[in-house]
């Protein structure tokens, strides 16, 4: 690699990150960073620091870095076939072994799987498949969807929409018609602090309930959500949350998408966060930790009450026409049939459970006492340390003061990368699945030093 070429300065030139003041990184007013390598938890730089990534990339390289296994998978795959397409019923060894490995692996009521890119496409296809359904079934008028203030479900017009964070909807005229958002399980900020969990959970659905009222049910085709709101703060559900919701859901016909981007393939300690937390949903979002981004793959896994329907559609209407050039790409597949095969080999799932509750717990002893830690809380390899400039009242921080930014800047010189969510001062961390307890102590010591500096 050579060191004293412009790189740093031909990206402020030419490229447009996403998620990044454009004006600031352009201007050198912010830092580039250029990775060059990674190796189990930890990545490397340009400048040369090795830094243990607490957060995964994006929480999805759940296998951590340097597999030569998936690498392998993926060059044997380009050098034998590297993209044959899938449409009119073509397929290839890797995409058809991968369909079957994730049916396998999906909740019991689950059957098909739709293959797509990224997390975002996969929701789209979801909502698509919604509208397709409800037309096959003669409800052209059950098309609104509901999602959550503070979920997260990708960045393009329809899921953009879907997700319910102001920074994704400023400025680009979302959300769209037809999407209607109510209350985030987010038992912290309940409106009364008397509150029990349960009792919350009863209010989160008797909103739901009241909205659904006042649209009408006959207008209302899907409720989609994440297991535990990921990007929104990570936010587990309170008590009873998501047996209340569905029990709504249920009486008004309404189809439940659980979005699994982050929580699919062993995030929570369970091959999925349905089953963590008894969900039964019509139709699960896969990606980030199907591949753990080896290659771009995700998946919207099908169950066998929308399947029916979808097959009637065929029988009445003709070919579905819906697709990506990229569906199912076999250098995609390839790598998640090689990264499954890795999960169940390293005892992945069953590691995520046992080490991510060692990191929820060592982080809640090193930092509840803080007069400016509000609440730690996680779920399996999930944890995230909400700051607040006033514990009692729960008070926010002025958001000028960028704490939780500053956090993760003081991190980053210990070593250790987090990432400040996007709405309030969460530091958040989905650390790859393969994490040891040593690791996980690293990673504290690091938050504690830091929020010490910067609070
Ligand atoms: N859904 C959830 C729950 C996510 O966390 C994300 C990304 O973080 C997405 C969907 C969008 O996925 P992608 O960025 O691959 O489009």
């Amino acid at each position: 690699m050579l060191r004293n070429d412009p790189l740093e300065q031909w990206d402020r030139d030419h490229f447009i990150h996403p998620s990044t003041h454009l004006a600031q990184f352009a201007r050198g007013d912010m830092p580039n960073r250029i990775v060059t390598g990674g190796k189990g938890v930890y990545i490397e730089d340009r400048e040369g620091n090795r830094l243990l990534d607490g957060f995964a990339g994006l929480y999805c390289v759940n296998i951590g870095y340097g597999r030569q296994e998936v690498a392998e998978a993926i060059a044997r795959q380009a050098r034998e076939l590297s993209y044959y397409h899938a449409y009119v019923g073509h397929g290839t060894e890797a995409s058809v072994t991968l369909a079957r490995m994730v049916v396998e692996r999906a909740p019991e009521n689950m059957c098909r799987v739709y293959f797509g890119l990224g997390g975002s496409d996969a929701n789209e296809t979801n909502i698509k498949l919604v509208w397709y359904y409800n037309n096959v079934l003669g409800r052209p008028e059950k098309k609104k969807i509901i999602s959550r203030r503070r979920g997260y479900h990708g960045s393009g017009l329809m899921t953009g929409s879907l997700t319910g964070l102001g920074l994704f909807h400023k400025l680009f005229d979302l959300p769209l018609d037809r999407i209607l958002h109510t209350d985030a399980p987010y038992y912290f900020r309940r409106p009364d602090p008397a509150m029990g969990e349960e009792e919350f959970s009863d209010h989160c659905a008797a909103e739901l309930e009241a909205l659904i009222e006042r649209e009408g049910a006959d207008t209302i085709a899907a409720f989609i959500g994440e297991p535990v709101l990921g990007t929104g703060g990570i936010v587990p559900p309170p008590a009873g949350y998501w047996e209340k919701i569905q029990a709504v859901l249920r009486k008004h016909d309404i189809l439940l998408i659980a979005d699994e981007v982050v929580t699919g393939f062993g995030r929570l300690g369970t091959m999925f966060g349905s089953v963590h937390y008894g969900m039964e949903p019509d139709i699960i979002t896969i990606a980030k930790g199907l591949t753990s981004a080896y290659a771009p793959l995700s998946g919207s896994i099908i169950s066998d009450r929308v399947w029916k329907v979808l097959e009637r559609g065929g029988d009445e209407f003709g070919a579905i026409g819906h697709g990506w050039t990229y569906s199912a790409h076999p250098i995609g597949a390839a790598a998640a049939v090689a990264n499954l095969k890795v999960i169940d080999d390293l005892g992945l799932v069953e590691n995520a459970g046992k080490v991510g509750r060692y990191l929820n717990d060592r982080m809640a002893e090193a930092l509840s006492g803080h007069p400016n830690v509000g609440e730690v809380r996680g779920e399996g390899m999930l944890c995230a340390v909400e700051l607040v400039e006033d514990r009692a009242s729960r008070s926010f921080f002025d958001p000028g003061k960028t704490v939780a930014a500053k956090a993760v800047g003081a991190m980053l010189k210990r070593g250790v990368i987090a990432r400040a969510m996007p709405e309030g001062d969460i530091i958040g961390f989905a650390p790859p699945l393969c994490l040891t307890e040593d690791e996980a102590d690293t990673i504290v010591r690091a938050t504690k030093e830091a929020v010490e500096e910067v609070c």
